[in-house]
């Protein structure tokens, strides 16, 4: 899942309009934030392996530490405390650390059954969605949409960042079509580091959006 992931961030604006889109951002790609870095130390694992499901071509053989369960609340702990100790908003800090653990649940939903429920054990879960391109698509596409909707129905932007924001959807939409339709990954290494991407994604988000 890609945008599936920032759609609830959006989303999260209905809930709380104090919590910056940037922060959202950063939160429900915590876990895929976490994973570059683990790929390049070699404590977890990919393959490239066109075919491994319909949707793409990765096979996430080992990532216990940025996404199991497990680990996904402790990172949802970790980052709700962190929000607290620096804006002193609990509403705030409890919805950032469930847009962590968010991640999770829609990786539950796409994935095959290679996600860790405990980082020491061998019980892997996955309701496979991504077996079904055009289920995986409307899925996704859908939640994005609802997020947009949640998003500009609770945020009051300027001209100058309407624009913003705009550009970074659009943005987004090029970034998955082109994951989807475009070429596999050249190579293992060429993942970890294109994943640093994504902090990008969290500035734009942090720009995009003035009222927090
Ligand atoms: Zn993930």
């Amino acid at each position: 899942m890609f945008i599936g992931h920032f759609a609830l961030a959006l989303a999260a604006k209905k809930a709380d309009k104090k919590l910056s889109l940037g922060t959202g951002f950063m939160a429900v790609q915590l876990l895929d934030l976490l994973w570059p870095p683990f790929l390049l130390i070699g404590i977890e694992k990919v393959k490239i392996e066109p075919g491994n499901t319909a949707f793409t071509p990765l096979n996430f053989i080992h990532y216990p530490f940025s996404h199991s369960l497990f680990n996904a609340i402790i990172w949802s702990m970790l980052l709700a405390t962190i929000y607290y100790f620096i804006r002193k908003e609990m509403r705030s800090a409890l919805i950032a650390g469930l847009l962590v653990l968010s991640h999770f649940f829609l990786d539950l939903l796409t994935h095959r059954p290679d996600l860790p429920v405990f980082p020491w054990s061998d019980w892997k879960v996955g309701l496979g969605l991504w077996n079904n391109v055009a289920l995986t698509l409307a899925t996704e596409v859908g939640l994005f949409a609802a997020g947009i909707y949640f998003f500009i129905s609770n945020t009051v932007l300027d001209k100058k960042h309407k624009i913003i924001f705009w550009s970074l959807i659009a943005f987004l939409l090029v970034v998955y079509v082109m994951n989807v339709f475009g070429p596999p990954p050249p190579s293992e290494e060429a993942i970890s580091y294109a994943g640093f991407s994504l902090w990008l994604l969290v500035a734009w988000a942090y720009w995009a959006d003035k009222s927090a």
